[in-house]
């Protein structure tokens, strides 16, 4: 089954609205045919990254988003806000949420119910500590967040959905899963997804996140089941995450 590659950008806490709107700019001119890129600047930026390459095929996303329209929410941004920002896509569940922010599977439910509700592309993560792989609960843990995150939709409401295969032992630690280990992964969460939404799962694409950068993208996006990355500290350099978009 052929599923267009997606390489996202996760700029996280970085890059000001004029460092952002630059590197935005720059990449538009490295995006390929038939590779899907976005970048997911700070709530601050996604507004102006967005006006700044209107019109180009680069996309943008939102890191996260609360569950409510609107309302007295103090500190929080809602999918409808980031849609008319711009935004086509939202990360949800991403571990440094889960870890620091108390985000959970019931959470990310939520979150993603507004997502959807506005046709925004969400982009789920998901992904083990490294206490857990040891444990031997990697299939355990995985198979919880999916179901969890996923409960209560029906396949046709989760057509768009991406899900994003993070080990928290490869984020921001220069470690990666090798090829084998991500491989495998993929194609567990793919059988997961298959019980959930059936042959929906054939088309989800499910990124490889974890220390992606230009000398290991090629390897790690050949993998049958792997189908584009989740990029973080690589893609606020314009030259480290063109090549990544080149090795898709
Ligand atoms: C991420 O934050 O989703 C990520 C994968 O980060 P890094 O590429 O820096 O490991």
């Amino acid at each position: 089954m052929a599923r267009t590659p997606f390489i996202a950008g996760n700029w996280k806490l970085n890059l000001t609205v004029s460092e952002g709107v630059a590197l935005a700019k720059g990449l538009v001119g490295a995006l390929k045919p038939g590779v899907e890129v976005a970048v997911c600047p700070t709530f601050l930026a996604l507004y102006p990254v967005a006006q700044a390459v209107a019109g180009s095929a680069l996309g943008v996303g939102g890191q996260n988003c609360y569950w409510e329209e609107k309302g007295a929410f103090t500190g929080e941004a809602s999918a409808s806000f980031l849609k008319d920002a711009g935004a086509k896509y939202v990360i949800l569940g991403h571990s440094e949420r889960r870890q620091y922010f108390g985000e959970t599977d019931a959470t990310i439910n939520k979150r993603l119910k507004a997502v959807l509700a506005q046709g925004l592309v969400p982009i789920l993560c998901i992904g083990e500590t490294l206490a857990e792989r040891d444990g031997g609960l990697l299939q355990q843990v995985l198979k919880t967040q999916i179901e969890g995150s996923l409960a209560g939709f029906t396949a046709a409401q989760l057509e768009t959905l991406v899900v994003a295969y993070e080990p928290v032992w490869a984020i921001g630690t220069g470690r990666t899963a090798s090829s084998a280990q991500a491989q495998e992964a993929h194609a567990f969460v793919r059988s997961v997804l298959r019980g959930v939404v059936g042959d929906l799962a054939d088309r989800v694409r499910i990124q490889y996140g974890g220390s992606v950068k230009a000398d290991n993208a090629k390897e790690l996006l050949s993998q049958p089941d792997i189908d584009g990355a989740l990029v973080g500290g690589a893609s606020l350099k314009l030259a480290d995450f063109s090549a990544i978009i080149a090795a898709a």
